[in-house]
């Protein structure tokens, strides 16, 4: 089959290499669409651990084409979001934690590659009518679900979300399922925010625009935002959200900072306010619940161009450039 190695930096090379082998319980999957990730761009600059030679890609979906002798072979032929790891569901992990972070993962073979191996149980059937694009966006989308469940929500909860791309318009998206009326997106690509407010924003607001402080301000109101959704991996950005909560505010963080950085803020403000602070990284418990929840989000609008196995570069150019929202691989 023809892959797409990575060998360190930013360099790919298609190659042939063999069909990845399937094990008994596990199913191989015909890749059809894969998204492009900011992890991906952070792995090809040296900011996410990983080691090459290697293939790379873990936001996919595709076809059963082939199970191993222990699976039912009605599964080949379906329609599938394909999840990264497997669970034990008996670790501690699993049962204290999340099954996302399993200490028994079986890991799905990278998904720039025509083929990817997986566990039958990573292997999610998608509704009829999902496409593949969509069906690529279940891992990203799931980490968004996983982190907006962590909040508790009122039917006058005031939102504000800063950052619109991918991770902020699913968190959108996810927010506005509680019957919530007042989301801020703040956000300075004006194709973005359009975005937002297409995907249902009741506002959105320019960081750089002249009367940012101004329309924040009034946005804000007497009493300030109950919940914060930071959706970048700015630590400025995540204690400038923090500052715009009211008293016992919630704050998300969706977006990954970098290791090392710090959060520079009144501890006494939070203390005093009984700020809430969320940590959020992965999938938690909520893969294979998403494709059918993010069917009607008309997510289809979200992937601005779809580039072949050897074009991996452009895509990630693209991606670290900002603009666009999500690129896709199709192998
Ligand atoms: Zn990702
Ligand atoms: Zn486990």
């Amino acid at each position: 089959m023809k892959a797409s190695i990575w060998l360190g930096k930013d360099k790919f090379e298609v190659r042939d290499v063999p069909i990845p082998e399937i094990m008994d319980d596990q199913v191989l999957v015909k890749v059809k669409k894969v998204g492009l990730c900011g992890t991906d761009v952070h792995i090809t600059q040296g900011l996410f651990p990983s080691t090459p030679p290697k293939i790379l890609g873990h936001e996919f979906s595709g076809k059963i084409v082939d199970v191993g002798k222990n699976v039912d072979k009605n599964n080949i032929g379906k329609r599938v979001a394909c999840n990264t790891t497997s669970s034990c569901g008996n670790c501690h992990n699993c049962k204290n934690w999340t099954i996302s972070r399993c200490s028994n993962e079986i890991k799905s073979s990278g998904a720039f590659a025509e083929f990817s191996a997986m566990p039958l149980s990573s292997a999610i059937e998608i509704p009829e009518n999902m496409s593949y694009e969509v069906a690529a966006m279940t891992e990203p989308a799931s980490c968004c679900l996983s982190g907006t469940e962590m909040i508790g929500y009122k039917d006058d909860s005031k939102i504000l979300i800063i950052g619109s791309g991918i991770m902020g318009i699913l968190c959108l998206k996810f927010v506005k399922q509680k019957n919530i009326g007042y989301v801020v997106v703040s956000e300075p690509n004006p194709l973005r925010r359009k975005m937002a407010l297409e995907m249902g924003a009741d506002f959105v607001i320019d960081p750089r625009g002249e009367n940012y402080q101004e329309d924040l301000e009034k946005l804000k109101g007497e009493y300030g935002f109950d919940v914060f959704v930071e959706a970048v991996g700015n630590p400025n950005l995540l204690a400038e959200g923090i500052s715009h909560l009211g008293p016992r505010g919630q704050a998300l963080m969706i977006g990954v900072h970098p290791e090392m950085s710090n959060l520079e803020y009144d501890l006494y403000d939070l203390h005093y306010k009984e700020i809430r602070l969320f940590g959020a990284f992965g999938r938690g418990d909520s893969f294979s619940s998403v494709p059918k929840i993010i069917e009607s989000f008309g997510l289809e609008k979200l992937v601005t161009r779809t580039f072949n196995l050897d074009e991996i570069n452009k895509a990630i150019d693209l991606t670290a450039e900002g603009n666009g929202m999500k690129y896709m691989i199709s192998p």
